[in-house]
């Protein structure tokens, strides 16, 4: 479990917890040591990492004074050594943001299956990702909820019919709830605050991926992250605004056939089907009940107010190292919005800004990546 801490970590040790045959092998945090102490007391894992060497100290004493036997992994790439371990069959990505494509790339290139909540690390990394993953024959299961409800709807298709799905396709359609800004006028969105772009309406999630999923930034990034995962160009992807969450995405057959997953908002229902993958098993999500429910609405998206959508689309469009340029200057805008250095419109001002001073180039190797991925870093820091 890489990102154990979080909110998809936590959603999935819940799951895990409701089962007899899955054992955690190794936990990973960043910085919250109390709570890392704790998912080992309850999982009982070989291993347990923590990203930030200030915490290394406070973790080791309060290890050692409690019953836990698991080791505490203190080297520099402890979080590859256990993402490629012999012992582990399955690797639940989900640490938030770049800092996720290492250990990611490493699963992938042992030949791990892997859990994709980290969508960032193949925005960033793309082909390069998924080549890694076709020539060590790993699965790649993502737990997005969107690109797992596409997943599902395909995979009747696949089982059936290897390798041809392409040709039954003719798009894709993700559903975006439109975020706790959905009905706010475009001159109020300039003074909206930290707390209440963390407000969703509809999902718990942890706080880069809720401003993400405020200024529609995340419905960009996805479009990426779609046309990576199941190999189709942007405009066989479509974005529709459903604001009730229930339809989780879309399929769009040749013969008029719509296919389309449903469920409550809840991340065990996409981390349950990873795990469980190809069977089911309980997630511990309420049980959706149609007969209550409210209308299910769908419009399109309003891009004037938010931006960030053309933007996903313009950097899917220019290729190469433009979306790990895009992910790199989102993260630092969204960074600097979070500590009320900047307003929440500038978020999508200085990404452009950043895409348009940088020339992309073929994201030809990890190096060329991390390198755009850094002067974008530099770019947009000098802009805020
Ligand atoms: P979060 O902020 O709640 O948790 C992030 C986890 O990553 C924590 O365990 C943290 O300790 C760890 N982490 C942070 N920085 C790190 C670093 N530098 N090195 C190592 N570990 C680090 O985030 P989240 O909401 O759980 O999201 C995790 C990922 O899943 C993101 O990529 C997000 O886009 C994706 N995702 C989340 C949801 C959701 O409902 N939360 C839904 C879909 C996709
Ligand atoms: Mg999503």
């Amino acid at each position: 479990m890489l990102g154990s801490t979080g909110s998809v970590g936590r959603s999935t040790l819940d799951v895990v917890s409701r089962c007899d045959n899955i054992s955690i092998f190794a936990l990973s945090a960043f910085r919250n040591s109390e709570l890392l102490l704790s998912q080992c007391l309850q999982h009982e894992p070989k291993y347990a990492v923590l990203g930030d060497l200030e915490q290394h100290k406070r973790f080791k004493r309060l290890l050692a004074v409690s019953s836990c036997k698991t080791e505490f992994l203190d080297t520099e790439d402890a979080l590859e050594f256990i993402a490629v371990h012999e012992q582990v069959d399955m690797v639940m990505a989900a640490i938030v943001g770049a800092a996720g494509l290492s250990s990611g790339l490493a699963a992938v290139s042992a030949g791990k299956c892997l859990l994709l909540a980290n969508k960032e690390s193949l925005i960033m990394s793309g082909k390069l990702f998924i080549d890694a993953a076709k020539r060590n024959n790993a699965d790649i299961i993502p737990i997005d909820s969107e690109h797992n409800a596409i997943f599902q709807c395909l995979a009747e298709t696949r089982s059936r019919l290897p390798s041809s799905d392409g040709r039954f396709v003719d798009k894709l359609v993700l559903t975006a709830s439109g975020g706790p800004f959905l009905n706010t006028p475009k001159k109020a969105l300039a003074k909206v605050t930290p707390e209440q772009a963390c407000a969703h309406p509809k999902w718990s999630m942890g706080r880069k991926i809720s401003v993400d999923s405020a200024s529609l930034m995340n419905k960009g990034l996805e479009l990426i992250e779609a046309s990576f995962l199941f190999d189709l160009p942007g405009d066989a992807i479509d974005i529709v605004v459903h604001p009730q969450s229930i339809v989780h995405s879309m399929v769009y057959y040749r013969d008029g056939s719509v296919l389309a997953q449903l469920a409550n908002p809840d991340m065990r229902v996409p981390i349950a089907y990873g795990l469980a993958f190809p069977g089911r098993m309980a997630s511990g999500a309420k049980v959706l009940d149609l007969t209550r429910q409210p209308a299910l609405e769908f419009s399109e998206p309003d891009v004037d107010r938010f931006p960030c959508i053309s933007l996903g689309r313009a950097a899917l469009e220019a290729g190469g190292t433009a979306p790990a340029v895009l992910n790199a200057a989102n993260e630092i805008a969204v960074a600097a919005f979070l500590s009320h250095r900047i307003g929440f419109q500038r978020i999508p001002a200085i990404i452009e800004a950043v895409l348009s001073k940088t020339s992309c180039e073929p994201a030809a190797s990890l190096d060329i990546i991390r390198g755009a991925d850094s002067a974008a870093r530099i770019e947009a820091k000098k802009l805020i």
